[in-house]
């Protein structure tokens, strides 16, 4: 058990002028409330907050720490009041300490509403005083060192609960050391067969990877010092919970994860840091993949080192850290190595706005009112995948790692979602397929009457962004399927001298409606315009209904034959609709390898455009449809092109030959040779795909006095 004195002397040697009077007046306190009460250990109950107090001292908090910490359970299991620790201790401590009180009340193995409430309670009181969350997670380190002494079922909630909520914590927090200690002790409780066996299989040729440990090290250490480089270097074997996290993640056995020990270089300065990488470099090959500079980038937790894997002396993997002293204590105590003792009470202001997420995020629950909504959010913001941004007016949102705009104006509301048109980042214009990062400030900027892109689906993150657009696509293509198949039907009704639109209104026609399975005569239409019902189809069961039709049967089926044998495409495949017509815009005359959208014509069926094309970009919208170039088509298509040259003999003739050579044919052809000698040809030629078309202009540029060759439309 440690002892309040050793607890002192620790915060004198990181604090030199702390106020020790109050820690020394805590323990007195704490000790006379807690008499007589003993841990299931049966050790006397004072051992427990004398533990934490220790583990706050090893993480260097200030002195309000280190008594809160000594008095964190005396308001729950003694006769302590809140007023009386406001009389002795003053009110911020009584504040932590009610805080802890507060915070060990909050049932997080319950059903997903009651742990999402707890979990907004927990950030609160982060936010408040993150000193709460700091001893909370102390008294749980200890609580899991002496969990043995529960029941086995108590053991696996407590381990359970440490697992997915306290380590989570400590890692946003930046705290890894007690991470990793709180992860081991979990797994050990969760999984104690799996924990036994990289156990035993760690300690089996434990003396000989000492051995190794030793030999890397004095190595790493002579080089360093060989080259004037500071440095004290540390190695040890990796975490139980994180071998065997590697081992499921990767799917290896125990003797394939190789860099199972870790070596560390502690050097003076950031520049002596990239001295030491380039040396290990040198030494040792690297892994290319394995680099990481946290030092240029650090980790949102602030967490900064440069992380590197090599093949050692025997052929074996070796992940090397590297870093400053400062560094490392950043990294042991995260968030608290910024709790400035040194700078009054306060955070320094990297770290509150580093951690600023929390606060917001406090303010904005509000906005979950769905329980499981909002544990959805916590668990995410507890894990590093996840960026944080700002709405212009400070509001702050998390998304996942990689999130666009997009994905931010669909979590604002669907319609700004819907609606959005661009993005600024930090007040610049970005990309709407920009990755967001932490700390951006995001605005959408949306405009009535636009609507989602399909391409979005290529880059959104988020379920609900993903979502939003394939129902908005949905309802689109309905539409369009809708006046697509009234289009057809009309079309198919007129070639038969009928009047499609008068017959839609009759009793025949809800019959065939139903016939066919349908509700609505609407949806019958719009089935003909998906591709699943033909307009001969339905003209051929109204046939069956009407005497008028009857009396043309073998017209009809003559219509319907001649229907069937026409070939399907012209090259090009409207999504969801097989045989449609199908025509080319003469503005831009696309040719295969044109990336082309298609509109709805009335009366026409379909006109293929290059989507680029300025008569295409006037079409509204909502005719719009999906189309793309079938792949068997080997067909010509006429594209215009305009040669500009200096006149000469034989210029024609070259020309000619050219695009012959090429296997493209001439369909028209007309030149004029101007004042100035020189030649404007405008040509129109049979081409079979933009490959085809851009070699045979490349081609035509190479003849002599050649001055320019251009596609038009
Ligand atoms: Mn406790």
């Amino acid at each position: 058990m440690i002892r309040i004195n050793d607890i002192v002397d620790r915060v004198m040697e990181y604090n030199p002028g702390a106020n020790v009077d109050i820690i020394e007046r805590a323990y007195v306190y704490s000790a006379r409330v807690h008499l007589g009460q003993m841990r299931l250990s049966g050790e006397p109950y004072l051992s427990h907050p004398l533990e934490v107090a220790g583990i706050l001292s090893e993480m260097k908090l200030d002195e309000e720490s280190i008594a809160a910490g000594l008095l964190h359970d005396v308001i729950e299991d003694t006769k302590a009041t809140p007023e009386e620790i406001e009389d002795f201790f003053g009110f911020e401590i009584k504040h932590i300490v009610s805080g802890v009180t507060k915070l060990s009340k909050l049932p997080f193995s319950s059903s997903e509403a009651r742990q999402a409430e707890s979990i907004r309670k927990m950030l609160l009181a982060m936010a408040d005083d993150i000193r709460v969350i700091l001893i909370k997670l102390a008294d749980r380190l200890h609580n899991m060192k002496t969990l043995q002494f529960h029941k086995e079922n108590k053991r696996r909630a407590i381990a359970k609960e440490t697992m997915d909520i306290y380590a989570p914590i400590s890692a946003r927090l930046g705290i890894y050391w007690i991470k990793n200690e709180l992860e081991d002790m979990s797994f050990r409780y969760l999984q104690p067969d799996e924990y036994e066996r990289i156990d035993r299989m760690i300690n089996k040729d434990i003396a000989e990877r000492e051995k190794y440990i030793k030999e890397v090290k004095s190595y790493i250490k002579k080089k360093m010092d060989d080259s004037g480089l500071v440095s004290e270097v540390l190695g040890r074997h990796k975490h139980i919970s994180s071998i065997h996290q590697k081992m499921v993640q990767q799917n290896l056995s125990f003797e394939e994860v190789y860099d199972i020990i870790a070596f560390r270089i502690i050097l003076e300065t950031i520049p002596k840091c990239y001295e030491a990488l380039g040396l290990v470099h040198s030494l040792w090959k690297p892994i290319a993949k394995k680099f990481k500079d946290y030092i240029g980038v650090p980790k949102a937790n602030m967490y900064q080192s440069l992380h590197t894997t090599v093949v050692g002396p025997y052929g074996e993997r070796i992940e090397i850290q590297i870093r400053t002293r400062e560094m490392d204590q950043v990294a042991k105590s995260g968030i608290a190595a910024h709790w400035g003792y040194k700078e009054g009470k306060r955070m320094d202001n990297q770290a509150s706005e580093k951690f600023a997420w929390i606060q917001n995020l406090v303010e904005n629950q509000a906005e979950f009112l769905d329980p499981q909504e909002f544990l959805e959010n916590v668990r995410i913001d507890l894990f590093p995948d996840e960026v944080y941004v700002f709405t212009p007016q400070g509001e702050i949102k998390s998304l996942p790692k990689g999130a666009t705009p997009v994905d931010f104006a669909y979590m604002i509301h669907s319609e700004v979602g819907n609606q959005c048109t661009g993005a600024k980042v930090n007040g610049r214009m970005v990309p709407l397929k920009y990755e967001m990062q932490t700390g951006n400030i995001v605005e959408i900027i949306t405009s009535k009457g636009s609507h989602p892109s399909k391409d979005w689906l290529n880059f959104v993150k988020t379920v609900k962004a993903r979502s939003r657009i394939r129902q908005w696509i949905k309802i689109q293509e309905k539409k369009r399927s809708l006046s697509l198949g009234r289009e057809m039907c009309e079309k198919t009704f007129r070639k038969h001298k009928l009047n499609f639109n008068a017959l839609v209104k009759t009793e025949e026609m809800r019959e065939v409606v139903s016939h066919f399975g349908f509700k609505t005569v609407d949806d019958l239409i719009a089935s003909v315009g998906y591709g699943k019902t033909t307009p001969v189809q339905i003209a051929r069961r109204l046939a069956l209904k009407t005497e008028t039709l009857d009396a043309d049967e073998s017209l009809f089926n003559k219509l319907v034959s001649r229907v069937r044998k026409k070939k399907p495409t012209v090259g090009v495949v409207v999504k969801g609709v097989d045989d449609m017509l199908v025509k080319f815009g003469k503005c831009c005359q696309p040719v295969p390898g044109d990336v082309i959208t298609g509109y709805i014509t009335r009366g026409y069926g379909v006109t293929i455009h290059r989507t680029n094309c300025v008569n295409a970009l006037k079409m509204s919208p909502e005719r719009r449809i999906d189309v793309e170039w079938s792949l068997e088509t080997r067909e010509s298509y006429p594209v215009k092109i305009r040669i500009n040259s200096l006149d000469r003999v034989g210029l024609l003739a070259d020309m000619a030959a050219t695009i012959s050579k090429n296997n493209a044919n001439i369909l028209s052809l007309n030149t004029q040779t101007k004042d100035d000698l020189t030649v404007d040809s405008i040509l129109t030629l049979g081409i079979v795909s933009t490959v085809h078309l851009e070699k045979v202009l490349l081609d035509l540029k190479k003849i002599k006095y050649v001055q320019s060759v251009q596609r038009l439309g």
